[in-house]
């Protein structure tokens, strides 16, 4: 089944741009995804085929209106297939998330730009409002890319055998242990012992208590979030989390 993403964009030339590439471009070519990119512009009714507005109450900038991006959203919603609109202001994007539309037949996606969308359409339509973290684009449109990345590479078949994802960051709460490769010694800097001893048990050991360190150490939201994690994760990493 083709995994199928819609993005409503005043920019659909942006679309695929960087997932056009590599392992998400080479699903797209084999239609394990599809991709349509539509403009929303197509939706205006005024002569000038308007999009925007100066906001209400005052301001800089410009609001996106209601009226076009709804009639552009009606327009594409296909039942089953959730939309999302891309937003600073929305919940943040997580694997859990990623996870739950790449099991789904697929995603349709709102970009913003200028100041933001007029806020009663997420109170007309049921649109998701998600943010892919705690800075400020220019648009929404690499937002979608980076959200789109993140479900393909999910897909059946797209990552091949070798990548199931299911030891990755986030997956169970945690960062991922950090990687090493050849060469053996680089700036004087050697690789840890443990990786070149053959031992799967000590090296699973040892990964597994990287990953709880370097978590607490850079990310301890995740900790707190998982923080009990009661639906421990498989690799039972948790271990080292246990009486914080
Ligand atoms: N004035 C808004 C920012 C608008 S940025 C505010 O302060 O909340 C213009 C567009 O870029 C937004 O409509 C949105 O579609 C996109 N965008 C910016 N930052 C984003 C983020 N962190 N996540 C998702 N989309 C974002």
């Amino acid at each position: 089944m083709t995994w199928a993403a819609q993005v409503l964009t005043l920019y659909p030339e942006m679309f695929p741009g960087p997932l056009g590439h590599s392992i998400a471009g080479r699903a797209l070519r084999a239609g394990a995804w599809s991709l349509q990119a539509v403009q929303i512009r197509d939706y205006a009714t005024d002569t000038h085929r308007s999009v925007d507005d100066t906001p209400a109450g005052g301001g800089a900038g410009m609001v996106m209106r209601a009226d076009v991006l709804a009639r552009a959203v009606d327009a594409v919603m296909t039942p089953g297939v959730p939309v999302l609109a891309m937003t600073p202001r929305g919940e943040p994007l997580t694997q859990a998330l990623v996870r739950e539309l790449a099991a789904g037949p697929g995603a349709t996606l709102l970009c913003g730009r200028f100041e933001g969308m007029d806020e009663r359409l997420f109170e007309a339509r049921p649109i998701r409002p998600v943010s892919i973290g705690d800075s400020v684009l220019s648009g929404g449109e690499t937002a979608a890319l980076v959200l789109l990345d993140a479900c393909v590479r999910l897909l059946p078949g797209v990552m091949g055998a070798a990548a199931s994802g299911d030891e990755e960051s986030f997956e169970a709460g945690l960062l991922e242990y950090p990687h090493y490769t050849r060469p053996y010694e680089w700036e004087g800097r050697t690789i840890p012992e443990v990786l070149r001893s053959g031992d799967h048990a000590r090296i699973a050991a040892w990964r597994k208590a990287k990953a709880a360190d370097d978590t607490r150490l850079r990310r301890p939201d995740l900790i707190e979030r998982h923080g009990g994690a009661r639906g421990s994760p498989p690799s039972g990493a948790r271990r080292d989390n246990e009486g914080e």
